[in-house]
């Protein structure tokens, strides 16, 4: 368990995404307060930076993340 560093910059996080998320609060503990490196926006942010997360990435949307990515 950990704090995700990526806060501060996080749109999901400041709930600043397009759409509505019901698993917001679910999300926030699994990834954000919990394991954030199985986070797919985590992903972004690690491997392409802050610029190159979609507006719309969920934390749950790991395999959209890692194609993005190229893995
Ligand atoms: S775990 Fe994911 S959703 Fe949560 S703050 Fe970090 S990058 Fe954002």
């Amino acid at each position: 368990m950990s704090s995700c560093l990526n806060k501060i910059l996080c749109r999901y996080f400041a709930k600043k995404t397009p759409t509505i998320d019901n698993n917001y609060q679910n999300n926030v503990q699994i990834y954000c307060n919990g394991e954030p490196k199985n986070c797919a926006i985590y992903m972004i942010f690690d491997k392409l930076g802050f610029l190159k997360v979609p507006v719309d990435l969920r934390p749950e949307q790991t395999a959209k993340a890692k194609s993005l990515i190229g893995n």
